[in-house]
């Protein structure tokens, strides 16, 4: 059996959604105890050299992530990549594709809330985006809290932005196939991330789940902040089932608005493998202290 490890392998900087910069979350997931860290900016690896360097700076082992947005059976689905070679050329090159549409949708993003009285939020979304390639629903939901439309990023989710809400604009993502391929073409693994957050059928979650194994997908997030301890003891068998992998994140976005702080999850169930233990060659190993 493996001795439980402080993994939190899912978060978000400012160069996609999140509010600290990967400096800022490196210090952060190793003042909550995180031993091995991984930065999963949504389609951006930008932060990964950045996130890499600050993880050895302060003692955290660190594997390269990445969060890649998925259309599957007309729903988003979300693809954690870890352990990836971050110089890959096809796999910046789909991330870019990935990112392609986020402007065009953001404007009709607006253009819809304005029809329903709210004006102005392109350009407010547009502030709150470190990176401006990457606008994205969370930056809309922290300006619509902003300007007192909604008490917090939760009640935006539940008037707006979300199908068939005002402001829902539907989007084609990358595919499965695509996704998987990038980050296991690049030496990585695959893992489906936060899987109770879709609302497929029980026949589409087994379609999921199985054409994704068979594009060479190897991981699921079992223990994360998105789940139940009822939704991790489901998808805990689903990984058993299936011979997945079993990975843990956070999703850690922002002190003011995540309610699972870095490192703060329970520990993989005993009997599951978990992803770091096939990603071991892959973990850049923080440098050991000197002894005197
Ligand atoms: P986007 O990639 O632009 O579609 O934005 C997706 C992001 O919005 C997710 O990664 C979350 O950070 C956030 N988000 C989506 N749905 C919700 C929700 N129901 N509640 C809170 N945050 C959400
Ligand atoms: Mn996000
Ligand atoms: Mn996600
Ligand atoms: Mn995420």
């Amino acid at each position: 059996m493996n001795a439980p490890l402080n993994a939190d392998l899912h978060c978000h900087s400012v160069v996609s959604d999140g509010t600290l910069s990967p400096e800022e979350l490196a210090q952060r997931a190793k003042a909550h105890g995180v031993t091995l860290w991984s930065l999963t900016d949504h389609d951006e690896i930008g932060g990964q050299a950045r996130a890499a360097a600050a993880a050895a700076a302060c003692g955290l082992d660190y594997l390269t992530g990445v969060e890649i947005s998925v259309t599957f059976l007309h729903q988003t689905v979300h693809i954690v990549g870890l352990g990836f070679d971050a110089s890959d050329a096809s796999l910046a090159e789909g991330l870019q594709q990935t990112r392609g549409g986020r402007a065009q949708r953001a404007t009709e993003m607006a253009a819809d809330l304005a029809r329903v009285g709210i004006p102005g939020t392109f350009e407010g979304a547009l502030t709150y985006a470190g990176n401006p390639n990457l606008i994205s629903r969370t930056h809309f939901a922290r300006f619509l809290v902003e300007t007192g439309v909604c008490k917090d990023t939760y009640e935006v989710f539940r008037k707006y932005l979300t199908e068939g809400k005002p402001g829902f604009v539907e989007h084609r993502w990358a595919s499965l196939k695509d996704a998987v391929r990038w980050i296991t073409q690049a030496g990585g693994m695959a893992v489906i991330a936060h899987p109770a957050r879709y609302k497929f059928s029980a026949n589409e979650e087994l379609a999921l789940f199985t054409e994704f194994k068979g594009h060479g997908g190897q991981g699921v997030e079992v223990v994360t902040g998105s789940h139940s301890i009822a939704e991790s003891a489901n998808y805990a068998a689903m990984a058993l089932e299936f011979g997945l992998a079993a990975s843990r994140g956070s999703d850690f976005h922002s002190p003011g608005e995540s309610r699972t702080e870095l490192g703060a999850l329970p520990d993989l169930p005993a009997q599951l493998t978990p992803v770091w233990q096939l990603l071991a060659e892959r973990i850049q190993r923080a440098p050991t202290p000197a002894r005197v």
